[in-house]
């Protein structure tokens, strides 16, 4: 049985919200969907996770949701005619107070922006399609020069280079969209523009008020969240390299290396990490892709990415299933050449039982030829702790917790399994996981495999147990 291990993200859009695209979408390789709510309603994001769900339980499969925060995007205003189109050494001005755009200047739907630039400050727009540098600040009025030619059109973001826009990374509406998000039982949140650890605490209190279990995402997309890193890595359970603002605030060719250096350091504090934007972006019009893009995904694989993301090619594309099956065939493809002893981490000092067994678990697979690791788990935590190595086996995560196996979805080479056994005596439940597994046709009779376990039984965060079985006595 061949087995993917790096997970696959698509976001869900106009391309992909009916259900027989989704189906496809999922039968080509999805592991968790992704709803953007910089587009759409609460009441469309609420109707596409139930119909997610609802594939899902046909399958006997978990797949993650991922409700993804808009965010304070600071955008200008609509233009009389749509757009306008500029020239280097034009005058423009931001206008906090002007209603409707013309070729002199376009309103801001972010006031505060006045507060936050200063002259020589430079802005870039439209993902980098327009540039202008601050010449003075007056009022409610950003007085500037082009340095790009260009068009401008409406609701264009604004990013300031090298960061330093103070807007809240929670807004009135991300707020809202927390208590959707909860109620839709959603297994991730991601926060967008993300300054530092309180914004991600924040986060998490407040989907924790409203009810909800999800896990919270930094996207690391501001150059001040570049400076934080390991702070917001502390307090987050996974950071997304979100290329796309990213790429505008600190430049797109410091990309590369933020990503490596992003995944590993992610990777060695024992949280998740998902690679994101444009990474079959010729896809949105062509059933190929790129042999850059196709090299980019295969990259953040050989990088230790646990997911790659689609954006548009999955939410408005052309070609929404072909651009899954073509990450799938390339994320395949780059495992087979990916060095895992690259990532072996050297623990140092550990304090905990189960990382103690997940380390052990490690060490043994990788001495003694085994097939399948399998991990007996409430929250998943040993099942983590194991992928952050990358082992060479597969990793089963059996669980009764339904939120625990959403959330596995996530997880570099963790395929989660539901698992219900209700005896108390240890060896009764591991000859159930090892005769559930084989059903499954996860293992086969002569298979070596790990087992680990926590006594007492069922509680999360106990694992102190392995013991290594021959499948079938
Ligand atoms: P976005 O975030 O798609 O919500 O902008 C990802 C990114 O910026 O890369
Ligand atoms: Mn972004």
């Amino acid at each position: 049985m061949i087995r993917r291990k790096t997970k696959i993200i698509a976001t869900i859009g106009p391309a992909s919200s009916s259900r027989e695209v989704l189906e496809r979408m999922i039968d080509a390789g999805v592991d968790l969907v992704r709803l953007n709510f910089s587009h759409g309603t609460a009441e469309q994001h609420i109707s596409i996770a139930n119909l997610v769900r609802e594939i899902a339980a046909g399958l006997r499969r978990p797949i993650g949701v991922l409700c993804d925060l808009q965010g304070p995007k600071i955008r200008i205003g609509k233009f009389e005619n749509g757009k306008i189109t500029l020239k280097v050494g034009d005058k423009f001005v931001l206008d906090a107070n002007c209603k409707l755009g013309n070729q002199e200047r376009v309103g801001l739907d972010y006031k505060l922006l006045t507060d936050d630039v200063e002259a020589g400050a430079v802005l870039v727009l439209d993902d980098g399609r327009m540039v202008m540098t601050v010449d003075d600040v007056r009022g409610d009025e950003i007085f500037c020069t082009v340095n790009q030619n260009g068009e401008l059109s409406n609701n264009k973001g604004i990013n300031r280079q090298g960061g330093g826009l103070s807007a809240a990374a929670l807004t009135e509406k991300d707020r809202e969209d927390i208590k959707t998000a909860a109620a839709m039982e959603a297994d991730y949140v991601a926060v967008s523009f993300p300054r530092n650890a309180a914004d991600i605490e924040l986060a998490r209190r407040l989907v924790r008020k409203a009810g909800g279990y999800a896990s919270i995402i930094a996207k690391i997309e501001r150059a001040e969240a570049v400076e934080a890193l390991a702070e917001i890595i502390e307090v987050s359970d996974a950071i997304m390299v979100a290329r796309g603002d990213l790429g505008v605030e600190v430049g797109d060719a410091a990309v590369p290396g933020l990503q490596k250096r992003m995944i590993r350091e992610a990777r060695s504090r024992n949280k998740l990490v998902i690679t994101a934007t444009q990474m079959m972006e010729s896809m949105i019009s062509s059933p190929i892709p790129t042999r850059a893009e196709v090299s980019d995904v295969a990259n953040a694989v050989l990088d230790g990415t646990d997911a790659v993301m689609l954006s548009a090619e999955s939410a408005v594309g052309k070609y929404p299933v072909e651009a899954v099956a073509a990450v799938d065939r390339v994320c395949l493809e780059a495992e087979r050449d990916f060095d895992s002893h690259s990532l072996y981490t050297e623990a140092g000092e550990v304090d905990r039982a189960d990382e103690a067994i997940a380390l052990a678990a490690i060490y043994t697979a990788d001495r003694l030829k085994v097939d399948a690791i399998a991990s007996l788990t409430q929250s998943g935590t040993t099942a983590k702790l194991m992928s952050r190595s990358n082992t060479l086996p597969p990793i089963f995560a059996l669980s009764p917790e339904k939120e625990t196996r959403r959330k596995l979805t996530l997880y570099r080479g963790v395929y989660p399994f539901l698992f219900e056994e209700q005896s108390k005596d240890r060896d009764v439940i591991l000859q159930a996981a090892e005769d559930d597994l084989r059903r499954r046709g996860a293992v086969k009779n002569g298979d070596l495999i790990l087992l680990t376990i926590g006594e007492p039984i069922g509680q999360a965060g106990g694992t102190n147990t392995l013991k290594i079985v021959k499948v079938g006595g």
